[in-house]
């Protein structure tokens, strides 16, 4: 959280020190008006009209728009995501026939390839945006709105988590009023084989639900939901594993690919596995932390 509010603080004095600049330059500029800039390139002294990218709805739109069987759009996110693939058209990562507000697995490609250009590897070439490579990619394009930050990562329960998923468990905890204990964690490549790489990336964990009823499942699936994780109760009858509880970070940039296709089915109303069923969890109105932390 210090982080993400003290990069939008040196944001915000960096859009100071340029609208300052920008006046100074303003006669520079006018007079260099006459020289039209190249189509899809940005006027150099238009830093304060740069288009808005609302991170939050274009990671969003990344997790749920590969998974649709249809061209639907992520609700809110239309103008952010073109604004991201007009810039990775820009770059020749995009044909323009891609280039439509819908993030879908073209566009994941794409932007996993910007994210190679970076020199970035792994999960930091995952085709979500992170914070690195979408304020890299906007530059002179757009500006960000409603960065997503993971932080550092810690230890729970001896599992390697992100601080973002930390914070999520601590306030289900507090919701459902039951101890959390993880069976297993995040950034766990080649852990367990019935995880299906789902656990390679940050946002994953397993819960230990050895001792609950039916109903105190239920609940901690339920609170799991309600601070933003793709949740569901696994049994032994779906997988090869005892009685667990599985459980996704939405919006987490760190996601596997694997776990990136299981928030998208979350909200299109499957249960995450091979098999495409239906949702069997727990109803709540689907929201991420971030949503959960504006109206709490
Ligand atoms: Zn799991």
């Amino acid at each position: 959280m210090a982080s993400a509010s003290k990069t939008r603080k040196t944001a915000t004095r960096l859009l100071t020190a340029v609208a300052v600049l920008s006046g100074l330059v303003l006669s520079a500029a006018q007079a260099n008006a006459a020289t039209a800039s190249l189509p899809g390139e940005a006027p150099a002294a238009a830093a304060t009209a740069l288009p808005v990218v609302n991170m939050e709805a274009t990671v969003l739109a990344a997790q749920i728009d590969p998974r649709r069987a249809d061209s639907t759009q992520t609700p809110g996110a239309h103008d952010s995501v073109l604004a991201v693939e007009q810039a990775l058209q820009a770059r020749g990562l995009l044909d323009a026939r891609w280039v439509d507000g819908y993030f879908g697995t073209t566009t994941v490609s794409a932007y996993a390839a910007y994210q190679r250009s970076l020199g970035f590897t792994g999960l930091d070439a995952n085709g979500l945006p992170g914070t690195t490579s979408l304020t890299s990619l906007g530059q002179g394009r757009f500006t960000l709105t409603r960065q997503i930050g993971v932080g550092a990562k810690l230890k729970r329960d001896g599992y390697t988590v992100n601080t973002r998923t930390q914070n999520m468990l601590l306030e289900a905890e507090r919701l459902s009023g039951v101890h959390i204990k993880l069976d297993q964690g995040s950034y766990n490549p080649g852990g367990d084989p019935t995880s299906a790489g789902t656990h390679d990336g940050g946002g994953v964990v397993d819960i230990n639900v050895d001792g609950m009823t039916s109903a105190t499942r239920t609940a901690v699936a339920k609170a799991l939901r309600q601070v933003g994780f793709a949740a569901w109760v696994r049994s032994p009858s779906q997988g090869n594993w005892p009685w667990h509880i599985h459980a996704a970070a939405i919006n987490d940039t760190d996601l596997a690919t694997q776990a990136q296709n299981q928030t998208g089915d979350y909200y299109l109303g499957l249960n995450g596995l091979a098999n495409h069923g239906a949702d069997d969890g727990p109803r709540v109105a689907i929201q991420t932390w971030e949503e959960y932390q504006r109206t709490h």
